[in-house]
């Protein structure tokens, strides 16, 4: 939590000393404040003083990293509680279980199934984080193995989940190095567990009933000298836990230290598509991880979707380069598409073109990657950016015909680019998955 110029005076020596190259403590104080200084120019802060700086700095919701190199996962250090208000840091970890009752087949097989669930969503691939491994079975040695075997064919950091602390020291054993997160279900486990991470050197999850048995209980973890803690409220179904996630996360903005940690969500619905609906909303409302049972990729893109979506920049719209773009064997003959080039926009229109197999030009008008509407309601999308992309992409020596194809919902420019730009103007329909039926159809009959 970023603190005061005052909070940050008090712990100073205010002898206006000048060493620091202000002239005065506050004077210093307040450049800290803004992060244009360190407290490091100061050299004679006492050691307390720098204690409590540093413990008061610390993020509200702590920095959690499971994994290692290139599969490193950090979840938590969140600073909002409204994405708007300027942007959500680390996308929640989405982990899809497998549990160690199958046999050792079926277990590589699922393993291997969830480390290929990567997606494509509007030009950027989406991809399952972590392996969730169930000791279902009880059994330390079959846990052990299937850590090992989930491991090695997902190519994923595990979440270990257990329990019993004695059976997750086994199974952290079998990925030793690996920096999986260890997940205790019984809270009388939790010390021992946390003995077990401290020698690990894992991170470690931990439940208790209800929010206050939480708080009590991390206290008890950092003294076992683990930081990185992820909390399991105890809550199962999406009300209570939809409840739990959003107070832990007020509070811990509140700077309530016991709860300052980065969630955890189980999905407990059974049917195969609310499971996908229960996981997205914990995405959107502040798990750090959310843990799956599913494993198709029809349930998990429209979770991925989410995550995407809330933790872009609202800030900055994510666009592709405004250019003229060719989709399939295109031709003297072929349609030429206009949109913005704002990603959605642009991957919807681009998805299905390529549907349609009818091979077309989309161009990509600059408009600041903002969508067809909003780019029109802000005079980014007229008559005269459009015409201008088209005299930049020189498409018109690449044709037969001077036709383009406006979205449907900007219609009312049809006059104005024609006037401008001295090309017909078709208007297409209004949202992009009625372009197939258009291509296959009516552009032939025009
Ligand atoms: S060096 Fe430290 S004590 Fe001296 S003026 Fe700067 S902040 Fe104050």
């Amino acid at each position: 939590m970023a603190l005061s110029g005052l909070e940050i005076y008090k712990q100073l020596p205010k002898t206006n000393c000048k060493d620091c190259g202000f002239p005065t403590c506050l004077a210093f104080a307040m450049k800290m404040a803004t992060k244009q200084v360190s407290l490091d120019a100061c050299p004679h802060v006492t050691d307390e003083g720098k204690a409590a700086l540093e413990s008061a700095s610390r993020p509200p919701i702590q920095l959690v990293t499971i994994g290692t190199d290139e599969h490193e996962i950090k979840i938590g250090n969140e600073t909002q509680l409204f994405r708007h208000e300027e942007k959500f840091h680390r996308p929640t970890a989405i982990a899809v279980t497998v549990s160690d009752t199958l046999d050792e087949a079926a277990i590589a097989e699922r393993a291997e199934t969830i480390g290929k669930l990567v997606m494509e969503r509007v030009g950027t691939q989406v991809s399952v984080d972590l392996v969730a491994v169930d000791n279902q079975s009880g059994d330390p040695a079959r846990f052990a193995s299937a850590a090992k075997l989930a491991a090695e064919k997902s190519g994923l950091p595990c979440v270990l989940m257990s329990a019993t602390a004695a059976n997750l020291k086994k199974a952290a054993e079998a990925v030793s190095g690996q920096k999986p997160l260890l997940y205790i279900s019984d809270p009388a486990e939790a010390e021992d567990a946390a003995r077990v991470a401290k020698d690990e050197g894992c991170p470690l999850a931990v439940r208790a009933d209800g929010l206050e048995a939480l708080a009590e209980l991390t206290p008890k973890i950092t003294s076992a000298g683990v930081e990185e803690i992820v909390l399991d409220p105890g809550t199962r179904g999406l009300k209570p836990t939809l409840e739990a996630l959003t107070t832990i996360r007020r509070l811990s903005l509140k700077n309530f230290r016991p709860l300052g940690y980065p969630t955890i969500a189980f999905t407990a619905e059974e049917d195969p598509t609310m499971q996908a609906v229960e996981a997205s909303t914990y995405v959107a409302k502040y798990a750090g991880i959310v843990v799956t049972d599913a494993a198709e990729p029809w349930q998990l893109l429209p979770v991925l979707a989410t995550r995407q979506d809330i933790y872009t920049d609202p800030q900055k719209p994510v666009a592709v380069e405004p250019k003229l773009y060719e989709v399939g064997e295109v031709s003297a003959d072929s349609p030429v598409l206009v949109t913005t080039n704002f990603s959605l926009s642009y991957y919807s229109v681009e998805g299905e073109v390529e549907a349609s197999r009818v091979p077309a030009y989309i161009l990509s008008v600059d408009t600041e990657g903002t969508s067809v509407l909003t780019a029109w309601a802000s005079d980014k999308f007229n008559a005269e950016t459009i015409s201008q992309a088209l005299k930049k992409s020189e498409i018109e020596g690449k044709l037969s015909h001077k036709k383009l194809l406006l979205p449907g919902f900007v219609a009312v420019l049809s006059a104005g680019v024609e006037d401008e730009s001295g090309w017909s103007v078709l208007i297409g329909p209004k949202e992009a998955s009625g372009l197939p039926s258009y291509l296959k159809n009516q552009w032939k009959a025009v």
